[in-house]
């Protein structure tokens, strides 16, 4: 029990109990342990490094590559009273000396610096002769060559560093909870497995969902009138659909704020600040908007088409809850959502190997969309999370579970239609074979001919669009990653062609075949 630091909580910062992994973090530190704290976004990572160096004596100098985050931080220590102050490559040469004469004086407790800045001898020569109390490594993953968000400049500051003779102890802070990444860390700051503390990445205060087959516009309207009070973000794959969106609910009354990046950065700052201070309860943005904003009462973040992977997903969904309160994250999902994104990678200038590298990344989140298990426990998987358990029993699929339907028959049909058809085409052919489908493409190649054409045509096209993508999305069905994938069968696939293995779905989540927009 770390008791002049939870006063120091209760009094500094208002806050009347640590949160999951904090206390065991600050007091590794207060031990002169090199620590590793892996937590959520939202999950409180600033104030294990903030209360041991309000502990400890001297300077604590924080790393972070976020120069926009390091004013907002230095801000809020000021409002607590807290001597702090940063320095980058925002400030002129005289304001940069100014500082620099400052932190040799030891006026600060806390410095927040870039990585670059420990190219300059002025500043190592400062800080090698004053008493400090911590490093810390915000976004420690940037270190990382196996992280998302790799930095060397970052990396080859500790060098640097080691060569200083008078820093206690490291802490290193991340978001990214991969083992190669964890791994990597230690092993370049001497942090001892007993000495990570990693909570996990699931945010038990978010609930996430999933909105098929919904027309989104009047699900916006509507979700708007029954959340007045509250504020949140709706993101947009793009500009266009921002500005589309933005007009509508204007139009209708609806106070809403827009943020891409095609506004000048005045009506930017603008929007930012009305929904900041809470003038406008909603903000449309594309995902220009949210890096290093640090608005802790945001109830729910919906995005009005999937995004283009996992990753950017869970980081703007997270916007939403930092406070630890309730809070919903919500994705629209329609099939052109997924056309959308092709189009986006197409037209991007990746190499070959990378576009596929998106392909792949971009299969993973309409997965994502298409699952019918637990979508907590979907997300933690696919972060490799170890503490992923089944059911997180408040995200939609976990809520909607209905009764689970057998439809291993059917699951057979499709799976040796695709074979029939020689595992050369996708998911749209294949339901237009299963119905029976009268289209050109079908009688060219001679599709109408195989013994499964219309083998289900007791279905809408939809429904087994729909059965095919759960098929995927369980990896009961394999398919190619690229513009036009192709099915494929699988291990799994064989197993329940066999009747080794049987297919179950909850009913719930197919749409009915009244829904707007599916097809
Ligand atoms: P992270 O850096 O992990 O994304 P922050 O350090 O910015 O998260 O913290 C997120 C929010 O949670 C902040 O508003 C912070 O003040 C608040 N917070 C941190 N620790 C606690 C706590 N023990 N109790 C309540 N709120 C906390």
């Amino acid at each position: 029990m770390l008791v002049k630091e939870e006063k120091i909580l209760q009094t500094y910062f208002g806050y009347e109990t640590f949160r999951p992994g904090q206390e065991e973090t600050i007091d590794h530190i207060l031990q002169m342990n090199n620590t590793l704290a892996v937590m959520p976004t939202g999950g409180g990572k600033s104030l294990c490094y903030q209360i041991p160096g309000l502990s400890l004596k001297g300077t604590a100098i924080i790393i972070s590559p976020l120069i926009s985050l390091m004013k907002d931080q230095v801000d809020a220590l000021h409002s607590l009273g807290i001597p702090a102050t940063y320095i980058n490559s925002s400030l002129s040469a005289g304001e940069q000396q100014d500082r620099l004469h400052d932190i040799a004086a030891s006026r600060y407790k806390f410095v927040y610096v870039a990585p670059e800045r420990f190219e300059s001898m002025s500043f190592i020569n400062v800080i090698k002769r004053i008493p400090i109390s911590l490093v810390a490594f915000d976004e420690a993953h940037c270190i990382s060559q196996w992280g998302h968000d790799f930095r060397p400049s970052y990396r080859s500051i500790v060098s640097n560093l080691k060569k200083l003779s008078n820093i206690p102890v490291y802490v290193a802070l991340t978001a990214t909870a991969t083992d190669e990444v964890i791994s990597d860390i230690q092993e370049l700051l001497h942090i001892a497995n007993g000495h990570v503390i990693n909570t996990g990445f699931e945010r038990e205060n978010l609930s996430f969902h999933i909105v098929k087959g919904k027309d989104k516009p009047s699900y916006i309207r509507s979700f708007l009138e029954e959340h007045q009070e509250e504020s949140g973000i709706i993101y947009t794959a793009t500009r266009k659909q921002a500005d589309a969106l933005y007009d509508q609910l204007s139009k209708r009354g609806v106070t809403v704020a827009k943020y891409h990046a095609g506004l000048s950065e005045i009506e930017r700052k603008e929007a930012q600040a009305a929904f900041i201070h809470d003038e406008k309860s909603v903000m449309i943005a594309t995902n220009a908007f949210g890096m290093g904003i640090d608005k802790s009462n945001v109830r729910y973040v919906i995005h009005y088409a999937m995004p283009m992977n996992i990753e950017s997903y869970y980081q703007e969904a997270g916007r939403a809850g930092r406070d630890g309160e309730p809070s919903d994250c919500i994705l629209l999902f329609s099939p052109q959502d997924v056309q959308l994104q092709k189009f986006l990678i197409e037209q991007s200038l990746m190499e070959d190997a990378a576009k596929q590298n998106e392909y792949r990344k971009l299969q993973a989140i309409i997965n994502y969309c298409h699952t019918h298990g637990c979508l907590t426990s979907f997300i933690l998987q696919y972060f490799d999370d170890i503490t992923a358990h089944d059911n997180c029993g408040r995200c939609s699929n976990c809520v909607e579970r209905q009764e689970k339907t057998d439809i291993t028959e059917e699951a057979q049909m499709i799976l040796s239609c695709v074979k029939r058809m020689g595992e050369r085409f996708g998911v749209g052919m294949t339901a237009k074979v299963l119905k029976g489908s009268r289209d050109r493409k079908i009688k060219d190649f001679r599709l109408d001919k195989i013994s499964t054409y219309g083998i289900l045509s007791a279905y809408t096209e939809k429904e087994l669009t729909e059965w095919i993508h759960f098929l995927i999305a369980e990896q009961l069905l394999a398919t190619e990653e690229g513009k036009f994938p192709t099915l494929r069968l699988n291990h799994n696939s064989v197993d329940v062609l066999k009747g080794n293995r049987v297919v179950e779905m909850y009913t719930a989540p197919i749409p009915t075949s009244d829904d707007a927009d599916y097809h």
